[in-house]
């Protein structure tokens, strides 16, 4: 079941409320309008473990089979744009999630691949550059 916090700022960090911001997409009222919209919309969903909305908007060749087994202890702490780009069908945003698992913070460093089709953007796949 995905946690509720409609009062919240949204975890994404655009300083709005979580319902005028990832919320719209994530109750599925919207579609997320460009890759980057979608791009927080999937980091606030891990913040809020919405299974349902990450499935969704993960794309069909790349999707786990399985539902992601998200670590009882990882609290997500924050997400930082570090680039953007986006054609007519395709984009990549490249970003920082930063999080702590068992007390111990940790760095995700990703540059992740989306692509629109038939009208919704969709995660794809991502690579990391710090590897
Ligand atoms: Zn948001």
């Amino acid at each position: 079941m995905a946690k509720s916090n409609q009062a919240l700022d949204c975890p994404c960090g655009t300083g709005k409320k979580f319902e005028q911001c990832c919320g719209v997409y994530l109750s599925g009222q919207e579609l997320a309008p460009n890759a980057l919209a979608l791009m927080r919309s999937r980091y606030t969903a891990y913040v809020m473990e919405d299974q349902a909305y990450l499935q969704k908007t993960w794309h069909a060749s790349t999707r786990p089979a399985v539902q992601l087994d998200q670590q009882e202890s990882c609290k997500w702490l924050g997400l930082t744009i570090v680039a953007q780009q986006q054609d007519a069908q395709h984009g990549t945003v490249e970003f920082i999630a930063k999080y702590k698992v068992n007390g111990r913070a940790q760095r995700l460093h990703e540059k992740s691949n989306f692509v629109l089709e038939d009208g919704a953007w969709l995660y794809v796949d991502g690579v990391f550059p710090d590897q």
